[in-house]
């Protein structure tokens, strides 16, 4: 397998602070890994205090600036936006593809293009965000949508630039600055967000870059010049980020892991289902906070899911992801290699038989190929913890009160789905399924236009549609008295 790196992967400078490219030498250094080979890619540096502080100060002048900005500028704005992101949708997706890994074939279709519906459905409805008119008799009441202020987020590795444009869209469009700090795994596309947003004609200071590890995601958690964190990433993360921003009451917004459950019953078209675990999976290198990790499949039709599974698994293309032929690609870098083969283990240690995959390819990068488990029961670790790897776990399940208990019995709650063709229950079993994001007949998809979420354990607050704005901006009250003031003395 050659893949020759002939992109300009390096950035400008590492930081993206007050309309400009910024370098600070002074900051750690960390290296971008392109994980299919291993190579170093890139250079970025962690931001030092003196960068957080100039980013803080840059976005709490702009914000008070912006805030008067009519919401239908503001709008056209992200609209222009979204149009520059279109037209560069293929080099954004090939730097998606080295800053994450993820085959070129999703890249071009799930990531730039998710960004532009962002920047494209926040910048539509920005002119029509209004308050209420409230009749109160002679007296009446009306109340106003503010912003937040300076907003904080905080991104995951796995969507780098979806994930940027899904906070900064809404931050923007309701009047908020936003200062991103990116996964140090994946420093680079939330750059060429910036980039696209001053092209559009932002002003400065509005949406800004900061490289860091986790420090630099905790001093802006805790900074008084903070008034919104949203984070996307684990759970252990996103208590302690919670905990940080609540010293100061900060608003947040926490989409964090998930172990969810997808249900298919007997009746369920196989095909169909199988497709949707598939999705549910592998889609990413099973590196999607979403998945259907727990995929419970009624007794009568199990075998014949294992088996469809498998045959199905042999479509999976591993290689260069920058071919587009290829529909599955390596694990975002050694350490979550690790963490996934250390749960292949004790899969295997604790019973569960794997049907296929989970091997290391022979070769640089850092490759898994996607495994099955069947035979997983409720207790085993495989079960219970969240992998965030291309490993799927059937389990069996008899009644359809069975299969919500074992679903639901979870401390997450993030997505849920389940395939039947039996309309009732597909709703009944819906209503039942603890989870913020659920799927009927299909699995994954997340259109802009739907609230994202998760219940439990798998956070706090929604992102995408309408929404999301409740979590962007805060309502002002004001009583107008139309008569005379009558106080008691
Ligand atoms: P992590 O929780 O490790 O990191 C998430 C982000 O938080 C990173 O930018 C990280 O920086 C930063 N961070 C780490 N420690 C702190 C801290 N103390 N204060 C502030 N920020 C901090 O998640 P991963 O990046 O490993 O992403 C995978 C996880 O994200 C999975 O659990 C997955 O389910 C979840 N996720 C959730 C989604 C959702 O929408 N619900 C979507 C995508 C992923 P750094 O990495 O540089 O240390």
């Amino acid at each position: 397998m050659t893949m020759d790196i002939e992109y300009d992967t390096q950035p400008k400078a590492s930081h993206y602070v007050d309309g400009a490219y910024l370098e600070d030498d002074a900051g750690e250094v960390i290296e971008v890994i392109y994980p299919a080979t291993g190579a170093v890619i890139g250079r970025v540096h962690q931001a030092t205090d003196g960068v957080i502080e100039k980013a803080v100060a840059a976005a709490r002048r702009a914000q008070a600036e912006w805030a008067k900005v009519s919401p239908r500028e503001r709008g056209r704005i992200l609209t222009r936006a979204a149009q520059i992101m279109r037209e560069r949708n293929r080099p954004l997706s090939v730097l998606e593809t080295y800053d994450t890994g993820k085959p070129l074939q999703e890249t071009l279709v799930a990531d730039a293009t998710s960004g532009a519906d962002a920047l494209e459905y926040f910048g539509g409805i920005a002119a029509g965000l209004t308050g209420e008119h409230i009749p109160l008799g002679e007296d009446w009441a009306y109340t106003m949508r503010e912003p937040l202020g300076v907003c904080a987020g905080i991104g995951a590795w796995n969507y780098p630039t979806q994930i940027a444009c899904w906070k900064a869209a809404p931050a923007l469009a309701c009047g908020n600055a936003m200062i991103f700090k990116p996964s140090e795994t994946t420093p680079l596309c939330a750059l060429k967000v910036a980039e696209i947003l001053t092209e559009a004609g932002l002003p400065d200071g509005l949406f800004q870059v900061l490289q860091g590890m986790g420090p630099v995601g905790a001093a802006l958690s805790t900074h008084p010049g903070i008034d919104k964190v949203s984070l996307t990433g684990s759970v252990p993360t996103g208590q302690k980020v919670y905990a940080a921003a609540a010293g100061e009451l900060k608003h947040v917004t926490m989409e964090l892991g998930g172990k969810s459950p997808m249900l298919v019953f007997n009746d369920a078209d196989l095909d169909d289902a199988v497709g949707g675990a598939i999705l549910g999976n592998f889609y990413s290198s099973g590196q999607i906070c979403s998945n259907g990790t727990r995929v419970f499949v009624q007794k009568g039709l199990k075998d014949r899911f294992v088996e469809r599974l498998q045959e199905r698994l042999e479509g999976a293309v591993i290689g260069d992801p920058l071919d587009e032929a290829t529909n599955f690609g390596p694990m975002v870098s050694q350490r979550q290699m690790e963490i996934v083969q250390g749960y292949l283990e004790k899969g295997v240690a604790e019973g569960a038989r794997l049907v296929t995959g989970g091997k290391r390819l022979d070769q640089d990068g850092f490759w898994l190929t996607p495994a099955i488990f069947d035979g997983v029961t409720d207790e085993m670790t495989i079960a219970r913890e969240e992998i965030f790897g291309p490993v799927l776990s059937v389990f069996e399940f008899e009644t359809e009160e069975e299969g919500i208990a074992r679903a639901n019995d979870t401390p997450f709650g993030l997505s849920a789905g389940v395939f039947t063709r039996d309309i009732s229950r597909a709703h009944r079993v819906i209503g039942e399924l603890q989870a913020g994001t659920c799927f009927i007949n299909s699995y994954n998809d997340a259109p802009v236009e739907m609230p994202f979420g998760g219940v439990k354990m798998s956070g706090v607050g929604r992102e995408n549609a309408k929404a999301a704005i409740e979590h962007y901006s805060q309502v002002k009250s004001v009583y107008v008295r139309m008569g005379r003031v009558e106080a008691p003395f």
